[in-house]
């Protein structure tokens, strides 16, 4: 684990690091809190403090409480406190300001490597269930919840002046894949279409059914275009054996570009009419979005008479 230790002794800074640096932990040592504050917000790597009371310029309260706000805001750290006062008050008062554990100063060595052992498991816990929570089960990427909570930071750097596309998709005429295949072999497909369609891109979702976006953060219109191309290529090439007969299946795709003043919002609807068009214009094919979400169509038809194979 990469942890930060901050106390107002030098000497019991050095005591408990080189305990930790044996276990092979990376220590980084701080005697005041804001400079331990400043570090740990800019190294998003740290996962743990381990912090005394009494700091010089900022509280051992307010550190902790300081640090908890970070995780909340999608970070995890978790917050162990230190002091050689045994009041209980004390102890509350920390607990409350955030800390995860406490631990009494200056700390037992076996006791502090098993409180670490605790927090590796609690953070190891706590992975599994962001994962759970922002990851579709099927398909193994994210979800449509994740995907809007992580496309903020995007959207703030557009505002600022970057590039930003989003692509969405959807198979066509997937209902027609489970009424002839199943819905085993429907769930099959999905996956397939989604591995094709693997890159090293920006966000990659599943929105809900058979329908997917993409935020391509520093990509402007033409390069989206290509991407998009070459997704729907992909799609059309794969071939997905079943105990039937091959699968083979098609993708609609709309694209849009983030404009002055734009929100995440109005891009998704703009690609989502884009394809809509797509799938108007005869599926199997990529359009852009370039009207402004009030000149376009409101809803989105699913019964378009255009024909597309599934063979
Ligand atoms: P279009 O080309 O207009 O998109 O037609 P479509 O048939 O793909 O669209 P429609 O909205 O009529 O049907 C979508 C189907 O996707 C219906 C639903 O049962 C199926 N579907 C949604 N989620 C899943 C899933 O997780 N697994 C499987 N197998 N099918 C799913
Ligand atoms: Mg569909
Ligand atoms: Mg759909």
């Amino acid at each position: 684990m990469k942890i930060v230790i901050v106390d107002s002794s030098r000497v019991g800074l050095k005591i408990i690091s080189s305990i930790l640096e044996h276990q092979g932990h990376e220590i980084c040592t701080f005697t005041d809190g804001s400079d331990a504050f400043d570090f740990i917000r800019n190294n998003l790597d740290v996962n743990l403090l381990l912090t005394g009371l009494e700091l010089a310029s900022m509280s051992g309260f307010e550190l902790c409480w300081e640090v908890q706000l970070l995780s909340q805001r999608g970070r995890q750290i978790y917050i162990l406190a230190m002091s050689s006062d045994h009041d209980k008050q004390k102890l509350i008062e920390t607990l409350d300001s955030g800390a995860d554990d406490f631990i009494s100063k200056p700390p037992n060595e076996q006791e502090l490597l098993a409180r670490l052992r605790v927090a590796q498991r609690m953070q190891l816990m706590q992975e599994e269930l962001v994962k759970l929570a922002s990851l579709d089960s099927l398909t193994g990427i994210l979800n449509r919840r994740a995907f809007f909570d992580r496309a903020d930071l995007h959207c703030i750097n557009a505002n600022e002046g970057e590039a930003l596309t989003a692509i969405m998709f959807d198979i066509d005429h997937f209902k027609r894949v489970n009424d002839v295949f199943g819905h085993d072999i429907g769930d099959v497909a999905l996956t397939c279409v989604v591995g094709s369609a693997q890159r090293d891109f920006g966000l990659f979702a599943r929105m809900g059914g058979e329908e997917f976006a993409l935020l391509l953060p520093c990509t402007a219109k033409d390069r989206a275009m290509e991407i998009a191309e070459d997704l729907r290529a992909d799609v059309e090439n794969l071939k997905i054996e079943t105990p039937q007969k091959p699968l083979r299946v098609t993708c609609s795709y709309g694209v849009s570009e983030w404009q002055k003043g734009d929100t995440i919002c109005a891009l998704l609807k703009r690609a989502d009419l884009a394809l809509y068009m797509a799938k108007e214009g005869g599926r199997n094919q990529v359009q852009f979005g370039q009207h402004t979400v009030k000149d376009c169509v409101p809803e989105r038809s699913t019964n378009s008479r255009n024909i597309c194979y599934v063979s």
